[in-house]
């Protein structure tokens, strides 16, 4: 058989899937039959599929009338011959086993030979379905998401004696469904993407019980640090406590492995199923009415989110070892299934993967689960030295990390970001014309460098940058110092640099040091650091733009009060009062720096780039100035290809890909 000749498609189960899937394949001009135990279901479904099309309807996305594409369904009381010249049937019944198996061996007595018989199992092996009947060659996993007729991914996946053919059908014909197929190889309950989602809600549960954070942390750091549409506690809610917890049972009651969480099962226990009742981890206005909880941004600052993702990664590395699916369609999963903004392979060279290892090596500690035994593809990348973006290599390649030495500046070149690293470490990088001379050369080179998005300034050793370098202070005149204006004709550059200049602050942010921090784009600062303009203990006042730029960062008052003392600050009083943007444990400064300037590297940069300007030049105008500015801005970006490919990238639901043109 080849899908061509797929003409009559069964749909057993008309509930929140069966009709949903019964509506895309009537939609993409396929006759159904939709089979269920009672008629009123049926007739519920068929008002469920009427009102979902005249919604497709009114956005003008149907290329037939709603009657013609319902004329194509005709429902079915039970299954009775009135389906016996279906092509291919997809199940969609509860998830039990027992009467998935029964469907399956009526179907096999009901349906032709050469017909396919596919389940939409969340969870359940297909072996054991396909065992139910004489065909399971022809037995195949079709994983449709909820809602069907607006979820792109379609999830094939292999029992143990489905045949190539058969998987490859399914797949072509979740293609004319309009649907994204991945490809999974092997049998594995769950598929890809549930069992990565488990692993990461279990990783989860294990920080929880630990107290290593709570709940609303963990969300925080999902939502806010690695993107995911919703908290990994939030989506438990949203889908139902019970859901989780059926399917670790049924897991355990067929021998599968299974990734419990004793926090899931209190609530369980509870009657705390989430939304569904109006209460699980978080508490909601009513059973059934959704509210997003609020979660505040600072929440996300305390845990580091390998722990969150390591045990996905382990899952996804050993499913890509093991030959179950591609990396590419894994990525695909997880992006198109979840919603993440990147694959899981990417987050893993984002973080690190010996942060990875890491993160491993601590849940396997607290959980003494050996589900975290770290994967001998993850360790093989470590020992050699294939960690990611900042070695150039992981689950990835980068453009090869190379490093340039000036006098008293490294560069460290890790496309598509570039590293200014200040380096006069015994001199807490004091600025001398030397390092002043090089930051600037730096600066100019990366600037025509095609390959570098975002450039990051930041210090070795314990210090950003302490300040001017003092011991050459006392011979000079005054003419002498308003003529040296090399430290201010710097942070004038940054502040107009054509890509966006991010300050890691490591340490000791001070005087002029702290002037070059605040010409910036963005301030990322550890935990350690310590910022201040101190010039006044030397009887002088900040010459580089400390006067001009921190009051525009702080208020009046604030700048006043810190130049007027002199007196130091910790990175958090910099980031109450607005001078740093965030703050993060000194360990995590260089992944969290990395993570925020790979996210800025994605866009645009002549968007980056007129958003810089706009924000720069309006600040120092009136607002009709500065409008006027973002205005014409604004219009100019519509003539670059960037714009138009973001908004094409957008329509066609893919990730754009500028090329600053
Ligand atoms: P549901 O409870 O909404 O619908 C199940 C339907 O199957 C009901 O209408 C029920 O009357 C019918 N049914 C029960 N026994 C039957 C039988 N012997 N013959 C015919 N019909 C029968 O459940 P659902 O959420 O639509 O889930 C259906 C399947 O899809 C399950 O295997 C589930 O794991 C899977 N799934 C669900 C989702 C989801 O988000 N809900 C997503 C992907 C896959």
């Amino acid at each position: 058989m080849n899908v061509d000749q797929i003409k009559k498609i069964l749909v057993v189960g008309a509930g929140t899937m069966g009709h949903g899937i019964a509506e895309i394949a009537a939609l993409s001009g396929y006759e159904v039959y939709l089979s269920d135990i009672a008629q009123d279901i049926l007739n519920n479904a068929l008002d469920k599929i009427r009102w979902s099309l005249s919604k497709f309807q009114e956005k003008g996305q149907l290329k037939e009338s709603v009657e013609t594409i319902m004329s194509r369904i005709k429902t079915v009381v039970g299954l009775t011959d009135a389906v016996k010249d279906a092509d291919f049937a997809i199940e969609a019944a509860v998830e039990r086993l027992d009467i998935k198996k029964q469907i399956f061996q009526n179907l096999d007595k009901l349906l032709k030979p050469e017909a396919i018989l596919a389940t939409n199992t969340s969870s359940l092996p297909i072996t054991p379905i396909a065992e139910a009947t004489k065909r399971p060659d022809k037995v195949v996993g079709m994983h449709f998401y909820n809602p069907p007729a607006l979820m792109p991914l379609v999830e094939v996946m292999k029992g143990e004696k489905t045949s190539d053919e058969t998987a490859k059908i399914t797949y072509e014909l979740a293609k004319r469904f309009g649907k994204q197929p991945i490809m999974i190889n092997k049998d594995v309950p769950g598929y890809i993407v549930n069992r990565i989602l488990f692993a990461i809600t279990n990783a989860s549960c294990i920080v929880v019980e630990n107290k290593i954070a709570d709940f609303r942390e963990v969300d925080a750091v999902a939502k806010y640090k690695l993107g995911f549409p919703m908290g990994v506690f939030e989506l438990a809610d949203y889908t139902g406590i019970d859901v989780a917890y059926y399917i670790n049972k049924g897991w355990e009651e067929l021998g599968i492995k299974t990734l419990k969480c004793g926090i899931i099962e209190e609530k369980f226990k509870a009657n705390e199923l989430g939304v569904k009742t109006g209460k699980g981890f978080y508490t909601y206005p009513a059973p059934g009415k959704y509210v997003k909880p609020d979660l505040p941004k600072e929440l996300a600052e305390k845990l580091d989110p390998s722990l969150i993702i390591a045990g996905a990664v382990n899952e996804a590395t050993k499913l890509l070892r093991e030959g179950v699916a591609s990396k590419e369609d894994i990525e695909l999963g997880v992006k198109l299934g979840l919603g993440f903004p990147k694959g899981i392979f990417q987050y893993a060279d984002e973080l690190g993967i010996d942060n990875i290892v890491n993160a491993l090596a601590q849940l396997r500690k607290l959980s003494n689960n050996d589900f975290y035994d770290v994967d001998p593809l993850l360790q093989q990348m470590v020992s050699s030295n294939k960690l990611g973006v900042k070695t150039g290599e992981g689950f990835y390649t980068y453009g090869k990390t190379e490093e340039k030495t000036y006098r008293t500046v490294k560069v460290r070149i890790e496309p598509p970001l570039a590293w200014v690293i200040l380096n006069r470490p015994e001199k807490l990088n004091a600025l001398s014309p030397e390092l002043v001379e090089d930051i600037n050369k730096a600066l100019d080179e990366l600037e025509t460098d095609q390959r570098i998005r975002v450039v990051i300034l930041t210090g070795s050793g314990r210090a950003f940058s302490a300040g001017a370098d003092i011991s050459s202070f006392l011979t000079l005149r005054p003419i002498d110092v308003i003529r040296i204006r090399t430290i201010r004709d710097l942070t004038n550059k940054i502040a107009l640099y054509t890509k966006p200049v991010i300050a890691a602050i490591n340490g000791y942010a001070l005087g002029g040091g702290l002037e070059i921090a605040m010409a910036c784009d963005i301030r990322i600062a550890s935990e350690m650091a310590q910022l201040g303009q101190p010039e006044i203990n030397l009887g002088i006042i900040p010459g580089a733009g400390g006067t001009q730029r921190l009051p525009r960062l702080v208020g009046k008052g604030r700048a006043k009060l810190l130049i007027y003392t002199g007196d130091m600050i910790s990175a958090k009083e910099a980031y109450e009062m607005g001078l740093v943007d965030m703050v993060v444990p000194p360990q995590r400064l260089e992944d969290e720096v990395r993570r925020v300037a790979l996210k800025i590297a994605e866009k645009s940069p002549l968007a980056l780039l007129a958003a810089k300007l706009a924000v720069e030049l309006g600040n120092e105008s009136n607002i009709w100035s500065g409008m006027l500015i973002e205005g014409s801005l604004f219009g100019l970006l519509f003539t670059t290809k960037d714009a138009e490919e973001g908004i094409r990238a957008f329509l066609e639901k893919r990730k754009p890909q500028f090329k600053g043109e």
